[in-house]
């Protein structure tokens, strides 16, 4: 009755004042008061049924009463008769001859004067008819002596007492007895006097009474058996018959017992098959009850009228508050469809508005049919493209292709949208002008609610500006800047791809990594402008000299990469290969460039690795290439070095040495040697301290392992301070012993610590600190002191010779360095390196290096010394070219301070 319509619970139920809670509150409301008014009018019903009942039953009762004492009065007559009868005998005696006559008057005269009783008779002790009245059969008291009933008067005493019906045989039809002892004057049973009443006298007194319809007054003594009823029971019930139903034969056998003299009961007449309510009421102590009845439908007629009518009333009202219900409902309903068709236009309105403003973006929109014919484009659509919308709409959208996309481009995208409603991706696109131009395209299918296609949407993105950002972006993420080669990003990538494919096709490749010796002095000495046209020209070269397949990067400041890929399936032959191209490489590099006006020649180190296999990554090889470099750097650089396994080996115990030496440096683990310097008599002038580590494992460590870590590391400014300190000290220390005391003592000073900015401060300190005669003091530099910042080196070097201090060149001829720059250093003495001194004797052209530079230094006015003489020949062919002071193991090796001193005393 109150359903929704389908088509608006829709919206209904997105109400969040919901519509089906007001219709579930009104159904409640109407459903309460149909309940209460059920509950009223069915109060009131019952109400009235019970007063319809309470009615009915008071009736009853009435009549009840009025026939119960009719028929007391009935048994008073009898009782009276039988009284005076008694009263008679008393007086006269039993019947006999003399008095029988008499009596018999009297009794004839009592059946008379009482019409009630049938007859009267007088019955011996032993129950026989001594007299009876004149109408009266003898035999209807033949076997009155052996009943029950006699019994009670005569064994009992019993003093007046009433049958139930009593059917007489020889009179065929019933009666009931109403009997009187007779006493002798002894107070002995003397006979019983006996009044009988036929049923009829009942029926006959109740035939006068006036009975409504429905209501039925009957006699019944208490056998149950029916003495009288009006109206008159059917010929199937005669008189005498057993008429109560089981029920209310128990019912009454109940009240009975319990002495109760009237009740009402409910019961289904047995006499006419309605149900009525009885009235059953004891007639004072003789066995009859009167029972009246009323029959329950009609009594309930009127009630049941009543209860019609209030039902129908009940139900027109339920009807009324239904219809009433539905009705405020359906106009709910109607107002909140229409609030929702309010608020659905607004929210329509609104989303066309945003629609409109969102159609104007800064994205090129454009409108087709389901067939692909232009409706409407947007203005930054016409911007984008130079069309205006006149010469688009109505065309096909197709039509505006580039044409740099294959038609299979095309149908495949139609497909997409077709398939998912939806296509993006990036693709070109032609102005009106017909500049091509890369845009970003969102294809959608439009489908109507019952899912027919009705339009296309196009929306468009220019992504020229941002391919072009893109394009830059790459280029500054995978391209080095300055020489336009790929950085060590792509270099890696392209790696990688090459190790996937050269492992796919069994082939090997090769990487070269190409350092440029010293460019750090370059840059410093010639400024970074000109170090950087001198990598811009060097990457160009290499680039031309290579071939398109093989990848040139820049690593790093002065390290370049070449990738070679796949070149052979055998690794030596890709090795031979990948040398000559290294080879070639060193000698590009080494041709004279041009940079501004300057002429430049530089060298590289290279290093190579052979690719063969996936074995190792992309970092594993880089790793081995880097290794080969330094192999290349350390061994004299200008050189090709490829990688070997030892190297690996290498480079593990150089992590584990620097790990050791901080721990030395830690723990002091460091000694000083001295290694004695003599003049051509052989005398010692001098010594040289050279640094010893004494290392717990490996004992004593010769400094040429560790000194480049040291300096790697930067520890060399504590352990030269050490060195230094302790040389001083030792000076001092001698410059109290007179055999000792015009020692001098030459200390190695590393560049960097040269170069330190605390380095003056901190050998002042030591010189305070020991109080040295700094004129015996020696500090041998290299000449890879002067390469960078010479003017700093010179000012440095100046301020310690002001307090006396003198210096050496050690290793003289293995740097760049020529004398005539070295005649603008405070320089005291130039010490030739070893490995001149080695060679001097077979190889010509080291003695004329040698030779030449004896010379030279003398005019330079320098001191000169020559380390690692190990043979008097060589000694001789030195004091022959004027080189009067030496260094070397023929002289003494290295020794503790103590040796020295044990020396000197023993000569
Ligand atoms: P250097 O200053 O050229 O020292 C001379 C090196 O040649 C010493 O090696 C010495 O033992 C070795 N030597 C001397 N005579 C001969 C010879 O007749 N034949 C051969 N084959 N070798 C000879 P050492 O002690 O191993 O020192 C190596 C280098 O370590 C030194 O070369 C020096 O550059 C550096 N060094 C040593 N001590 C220090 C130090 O305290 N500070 C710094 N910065 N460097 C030091
Ligand atoms: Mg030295
Ligand atoms: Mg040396």
């Amino acid at each position: 009755m109150f359903a929704t319509p389908l088509a608006v619970s829709k919206y209904i139920d997105n109400d969040p004042y919901s519509y089906h809670q007001q219709r579930r509150k009104v159904v409640a409301v109407y459903l309460l008061a149909l309940v209460a008014m059920i509950v009223i009018f069915g109060w009131l019903l019952s109400e009235q049924y019970k007063q319809e009942i309470i009615d009915a039953e008071s009736r009853i009762i009435a009549r009840a009463n009025v026939v119960n004492e009719w028929a007391e009065g009935v048994f008073a007559q009898s009782g009276q008769a039988l009284f005076g009868l008694t009263e008679l005998i008393g007086m006269q005696g039993m019947p006999d001859a003399n008095n029988s006559f008499m009596l018999q008057r009297a009794l004839d005269n009592l059946t008379v004067f009482v019409p009630l009783v049938d007859e009267i008779a007088i019955l011996d002790p032993d129950g026989h008819v001594l007299l009876a009245t004149q109408r009266g059969n003898r035999n209807g008291y033949i076997n009155i002596g052996k009943t029950a009933f006699f019994n009670a008067f005569k064994q009992n005493g019993q003093r007046e007492l009433m049958t139930p019906l009593h059917w007489s045989e020889s009179e065929q039809q019933f009666y009931l007895y109403h009997g009187r002892r007779l006493e002798s004057p002894t107070g002995e049973f003397a006979g019983v006097v006996l009044a009988s009443i036929t049923p009829r006298v009942f029926a006959n007194a109740l035939q006068q009474m006036h009975v409504y319809e429905g209501e039925s007054i009957a006699l019944i003594d208490s056998d149950s058996k029916l003495i009288a009823r009006h109206p008159a029971p059917p010929e199937s019930l005669p008189i005498g018959m057993n008429i109560t139903s089981s029920r209310a034969s128990q019912k009454r056998a109940r009240e009975l017992a319990r002495g109760e003299f009237a009740w009402s009961l409910t019961a289904v007449s047995p006499i006419d098959d309605q149900e009525r309510l009885f009235r059953i009421q004891r007639v004072s102590d003789y066995p009859m009850l009167v029972v009246v009845g009323v029959n329950f439908r009609q009594t309930l007629a009127a009630w049941r009228q009543r209860a019609w009518i209030l039902t129908l009333v009940m139900a027109v009202i339920a009807l009324l508050g239904a219809w009433g219900a539905r009705h405020y409902l359906n106009r709910l309903l109607l107002s909140y469809q229409l609030r929702q068709r309010i608020e659905e236009r607004e929210q329509a309105r609104a989303e066309a508005q945003v629609a409109a403003a969102a159609f104007e973006t800064h994205l090129g929109i454009l409108i087709t049919d389901p067939q692909g014919i232009i409706l409407r484009v947007n203005a930054t659509y016409t911007r984008i493209t130079g069309y205006r919308e006149a010469d688009l709409v109505g065309k096909y959208f197709r039509m505006f292709s580039s044409g740099l996309h294959s038609d299979a481009f095309y149908r495949r995208l139609w497909k997409r949208v077709m398939d998912t409603g939806h296509w993006e991706g990036e693709l070109w696109n032609q102005r009106k002008n017909g500049e091509m131009f890369p845009e970003w395209l969102t294809i959608s299918a439009v489908y109507s609610d019952d899912k027919t296609l009705t339009h296309y949407v196009a929306t468009l993105n220019d992504i020229s500006e941002r391919k072009a950002a893109e394009q830059e972006i790459h280029q500054l993420a995978f391209y080095d800047p300055l020489t336009g080669l790929a950085n060590r990003r792509l270099f890696i990538d392209r790696m990688g791809n090459a190790l996937k494919e050269l492992c796919r096709r069994q082939r090997c490749g090769a990487l070269i990594l190409i350092d440029i010796d010293n460019f750090k002095q370059i840059n410093d000495t010639l400024g970074h402008y000109t170090g950087d046209q001198l990598l811009q020209g060097l990457a160009q070269r290499m680039g031309q000299m290579l071939r398109d397949t093989d990848t040139l990067a820049r690593l790093g400041a002065d390290e370049f990469a070449v990738l070679i890929e796949g070149v052979d399936s055998c690794p030596e032959k890709a090795a031979q290969l990948a040398e000559k191209i290294a080879y070639k490489l060193l000698a590009t590099l080494n041709e004279p460039i041009a940079v501004g006006e300057e002429h430049l020649r530089v060298s590289g180190s290279i290093g190579i690795t052979v690719m063969e296999n996936n074995e190792h990554s992309v970092d594993d090889y880089l790793q081995q290439v880097d290794m080969a470099l330094f192999e290349a750097k350390i061994s004299g650089r200008h050189r090709v070095c490829f990688f070997a396994p030892s190297m690996q080996t290498a480079l593990l115990a150089h992590v584990k040495l620097e790990s050791d030496v901080r721990l030395a440096q830690v723990e002091q683990q460091w000694l000083l040697h001295y290694q004695p310097q003599v003049n051509h008599h052989g005398t010692i002038t001098s010594v040289e301290a050279l640094l010893r580590w004494q290392h717990p494992e490996r004992g004593l460590v010769s400094p040429g392992e560790f000194i480049p870590l040291l300096e790697s590391t930067g520890l060399i400014n504590d352990v030269g301070e050490w060195v230094l300190e302790n040389a001083c000290y030792q000076l001092s220390r001698w410059s109290q012993q007179p055999l000792l005391s015009q020692l001098t003592i030459s200390v190695n000073i590393s560049p960097l610590q040269f170069r330190d900015e605390h380095f003056l401060e901190r050998v002042q300190g030591v010189f305070t600190r020991t109080q040295a005669p700094l004129d015996r003091l020696k500090l041998e530099v290299t000449e890879t002191l002067f390469v960078e910042a010479r003017d700093d080196a010179r000012d440095k070097m100046l301020a310690l010779k002001a307090q006396g201090v003198r210096f050496s060149l050690d290793d003289f001829g293995t740097g760049y360095s020529s004398l005539a720059y070295l005649a603008h250093l405070p320089l005291d003495q130039l010490k030739i390196d070893q490995s001149f001194v080695h060679q001097v004797l077979e190889s010509p052209a080291n003695a004329a290096i040698v030779e030449s530079t004896i010379a030279l230094a003398k005019s330079l006015n320098l001191e000169v010394i020559a380390e690692g003489v190990e043979s008097n020949a060589q000694q001789t062919w030195l004091w022959a070219h004027g080189c009067h002071a030496y260094q070397g193991f023929l002289f003494g090796r290295s020794g503790t301070a103590e040796a020295i001193e044990q020396r000197l005393s023993r000569h």
